[in-house]
């Protein structure tokens, strides 16, 4: 089941949930549902690879070992 994060729009409140699906999300603090969904972590480094140094190899997008341009989707 996937957790989001998610800021409050009314209190400002940061916080991480599940998410069921069909399910509304609401702050534990004010019980809004005006929420702001952030990007998870995974989502994150899906999205912008060359963000995440620890996972950038040779190629700098697949990390293919033979350096960039070696590999066929780069
Ligand atoms: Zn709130």
């Amino acid at each position: 089941m996937p957790i989001f994060e998610y800021v409050c729009h009314d209190c400002h409140h940061g916080f991480e949930t599940l998410v069921r699906s069909g399910s509304v999300p609401e702050c534990p603090q004010c019980h809004s549902t005006q929420l702001e969904k952030q990007l998870s972590v995974f989502a994150t480094a899906a999205a912008a690879p060359e963000a995440v140094p620890a996972m950038a190899g040779p190629c700098g997008s697949c990390g293919h070992p033979d350096g960039p341009g070696s590999c066929a989707l780069h």
